[in-house]
This record gives C-alpha cells, structure tokens and sequence, in this order.
C-alpha cells in the first residue's frame, strides 16, 4: 500500500484523497489461528501539513477469528478512524539522542517515510491492533462448549447439565 506524494510534496495545505480496497497480514497477532487476514476497505486523505503528511480517515475492517468459548469462526467488523503523521525521514536519525538521555516522551509518535512514497501499510495494521478486543466472543451470549461433552450449546442441548 504505497501511497505516491510527488504532487503534494511541495505546498503545504494540498492534499489527495484515495481508497484502499486490500487485505492485512496479522500474523501472529491473532491467536494460533490461520485466520490472520483483516479485509480492509478505506477512506483516506493524506494531507501536506508543512513538517509531516497527515494521514486521515475511515477504515472498515472484516475479520474471521475464533470465539474463545465456542471456538467457531465468526465475522468481526471493525470501524477505525485514521490520524497518523509520516515524517521524512532523517539522514542522521540516529544522533538525536543526547548521550546518558534516557528514552523519554514517546507521546508524539509518528511513522516515516523517505522520497515521494509512502507506504501506509505498517500503520493501517497497527490500526487494526489497536482495535481488536482482548478477546474473541461471537457474541457475548455465547453459551461455549459443554465442558463434559464437548457439544456446541449454540446450537445443541446436552443431558450434561442435569449432573452438575
Ligand atoms: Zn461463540
Ligand atoms: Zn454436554
């Protein structure tokens, strides 16, 4: 998701508009799962603001995780709305830091980019990690897994819980 600035590079205030229609690699992030794909669908401007481009708008995001108690694949959408700042990247990044400094403010986070091109890519998916729930449910009536015999009870009825 490379995003070409050369048109807006020079005037501060321009900006373009763009949709993205494309999928997201969560690998890893997900769970153990193979399911680690978030469909995106977004709304984007990316705006010269003189020191950085600016980055806003909506995102729709569709992804297929499992239910942590019935452990059936689900649909999960997710409305994200966008602000990112890109920097140009500095040639000497690295003597920013005065020696003996400590990591300090890291309030004013931003991503980078060098030349005329940015790619969006890295900040759509943390985006997407930002949003997703600490954990997956179907829906929060979910009834799981019969802990005796294993039965979704979505779907069935068991004779297990007249022992408990
Ligand atoms: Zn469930
Ligand atoms: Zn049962």
């Amino acid at each position: 998701m490379i995003i070409y600035i050369e048109d807006i590079k020079r005037d501060l205030g321009t900006q373009k508009s763009f949709c993205i229609n494309d999928t997201v690699e969560l690998s890893g992030e997900i769970g153990a799962d193979k399911n680690t794909k978030a469909t995106i669908s977004a709304n984007l401007k990316i705006t010269n603001a003189g020191k950085f481009m600016l980055l806003t708008g909506q995102m729709s995001c569709t992804l297929n995780p499992v239910c942590c108690r019935c452990l059936e694949n689900f649909e999960l959408n997710l409305s994200i709305d966008i602000t990112e700042e890109f920097r140009l990247k500095k040639q000497s990044a690295k003597e920013k830091r005065k020696p003996g400094e400590t990591s300090t403010s890291n309030d004013d986070f931003f991503f980078e980019y060098s030349g005329s091109q940015i790619d969006i890519s890295e900040a759509l998916r943390q985006n997407i990690l930002l949003n997703l729930p600490s954990r997956y449910l179907c829906d929060s009536a979910c009834k799981g897994l019969c802990g005796s015999c294993g039965i979704n009870k979505n779907l069935y009825a068991c004779q297990c819980e007249k022992t408990d």
